[in-house]
């Protein structure tokens, strides 16, 4: 089969993160050619901040990058860092990236600017007058809970909220820092002439004027009507007075190029980070399921069928136009697998040996579902569907039961956000998923097979995939085949076993909740 790209491409991603900025080139046979890495805090150390932000010193909750990224006051890393990694677009090729949550507002005649960008002067100096404030709050920010009320109040309720925009209102959410900065700071938002995400803004530099908000990184506002996949009336207007103006217009969540850099060179959409990091492990279609195993244990997956709930969030499918990506994340993963470790090889034998016991084991307070530190521990009968519970384990069960009980949450917790169970395969990333005795529990408890990535750049890598999709979408040659993953492995087929200890842990998990539960 010929290949569908001219010999000479390349294809760039980028990965607008909160420390770094991070690049991923591309060849014609989409292997890795070239990366490149801006660490914020120890390459441009003079802007003094702390793993690239800087932490409101009264503990108030607020952490921003210094935006100001721009300028007016000293300047900040992301733009700077921007300008070096843009260098490595003079080898012209096709670019995406992928951008973490930030938002920045434009002052009123910053689209002229943007217009009048000359490549021969540094970026810094031409953009200090654009922004409307200095700093940018950024996802790790949590000074936003009294809008996030406010917001639910006035939409109906969290649940409300979720099924409407995909997400219950998040204090990192635009919306609520919207409305913050509205209610705390009304000159800065009326001279905003424009709201931009790091990634949409990221695209402006390239194309000089506004580029839209893409509609998987607009579901991450509070502010996007998801079935509609348009601006929603009513979240707006539980935000702020005369946002729609200030947003723009949302763009398709696929990769369709947009704009030339120069003439050799396509734009594409850009988008947030989990989307991209969602293509960078190849993930595409209804059934594909992403268990990245790491501090915390992330679930990605795409379904046509999404049901919004209080604890996860639901986008649209970035690498197609139709269907959605779900996400869920646990804050107990690694750390509570390293419980009862000694070395992981033994955690390795004591996983493998039967019988299977039921666990519930949290370190931290869990937000899936909301409950906090403790361990619960029951003899399960699967054929009397019935259990007990019991004061402890003996080793061998207790490991055995702290990896099956995560897996059994994140089957029922998937199966009710609408992903389909039995996944059509599972793509294993994170530390833990070097362990192969872990990813045959997962194969059997999923009844499907596992296969493994270990990319820790899939969020740049994604972007440059996506990328090189969006050139296939402007040549219409084809749609943009993602390389598949290394195979990890295939076990037996025990459904209904792990069907019935599934339900008798939400059974347990629904008591608890009722108990301890927090809201
Ligand atoms: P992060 O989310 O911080 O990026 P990683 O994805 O790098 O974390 O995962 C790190 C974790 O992987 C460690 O905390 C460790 O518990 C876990 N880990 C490493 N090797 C193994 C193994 N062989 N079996 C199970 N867990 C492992």
């Amino acid at each position: 089969m010929g290949r569908p790209f001219p010999e000479d491409a390349l294809f760039l991603g980028f990965d607008s993160s909160t420390q770094s900025l991070k690049a991923t080139a591309l060849d014609s046979r989409l292997a890795i050619v070239a990366s490149e890495i801006v660490h914020f805090a120890s390459d441009l150390p003079h802007y003094k901040t702390s793993d690239g932000v800087y932490r409101d010193p009264s503990g108030g909750g607020r952490i921003v990058s210094p935006n100001v990224d721009v300028g007016r006051s000293s300047g900040a890393p992301p733009r700077e860092a921007e300008e070096r990694e843009l260098r490595i677009l003079e080898s012209g090729g096709r670019l995406r990236q992928r951008a973490a949550a930030r938002q920045r507002l434009l002052e009123e005649g910053s689209s002229a600017i943007l217009a009048s960008l000359d490549p021969q002067s540094g970026l810094l100096l031409q953009l200090s007058e654009a922004f409307s404030t200095k700093e940018s709050p950024i996802w790790m920010d949590s000074s936003t809970t009294s809008q996030c009320r406010e917001i639910e109040k006035a939409v109906g309720g969290a649940l409300e909220v979720s099924t409407l925009t995909g997400s219950r209102a998040y204090e990192r959410f635009t919306g609520p820092q919207i409305r913050k900065i509205f209610e705390t700071q009304q000159d800065v938002y009326d001279d905003t002439e424009r709201i931009s995400l790091v990634s949409s803004f990221m695209a402006s530099i390239l194309i000089g004027g506004y580029a839209p908000i893409d509609e998987t990184d607009g579901a991450g506002m509070n502010l996007m009507d998801l079935k509609e996949r348009a601006w929603s009336k009513i979240a707006l207007e539980a935000t702020a007075p005369g946002l729609e103006e200030k947003l723009g217009k949302l763009a398709l969540p696929t990769p369709s190029p947009e704009f030339h850099f120069k003439k050799s060179c396509l734009v594409i959409q850009w988008s947030g980070d989990n989307p991209n990091s969602l293509a960078g492990l190849t993930l595409n279609s209804p059934g594909d399921l992403a268990i990245s195993l790491g501090t915390s244990d992330t679930i990605f997956g795409i379904t046509d069928h999404p049901q919004p709930r209080l604890e996860g969030h639901v986008f649209p499918n970035p690498v197609d136009s139709s269907g959605y990506m779900v996400m869920l994340c646990y804050k107990n993963g690694s750390l509570t697998r390293e419980v009862r470790r000694g070395s992981w090889d033994v955690f390795s034998e004591y996983l493998e040996r039967r019988p299977r016991k039921a666990g519930i084991y949290y370190k931290e307070h869990e937000i899936l579902p909301p409950l906090p530190v403790g361990y619960h521990r029951y003899t399960v009968d699967v054929d009397s569907a019935t259990e007990r519970e019991v004061d402890r384990f003996d080793a061998p069960s207790e490991v055995r039961a702290i990896v099956e009980g995560q897996l059994l949450s994140i089957r029922a917790h998937s199966e009710r956000f609408g992903l389909p169970v039995p996944p059509r395969r599972i793509v294993a990333t994170g530390g833990a998923s070097a362990n192969r005795s872990i990813l045959r529990v997962m194969a059997a408890v999923f009844g499907c097979a596992v296969y493994t990535v270990q990319r820790p750049d899939s969020a740049s890598l994604g972007a440059a995939l996506r990328a090189a999709h969006g050139w296939l979408c402007e040549r219409k040659a084809g749609d943009g085949a993602l390389p598949e993953a290394g195979r990890a492995g295939r076990r037996g087929w025990r459904l209904r076993a792990y069907g019935e200890l599934m339900r008798r842990r939400m059974e347990i998990e629904r008591r608890l909740v009722e108990k301890l539960g927090r809201q």
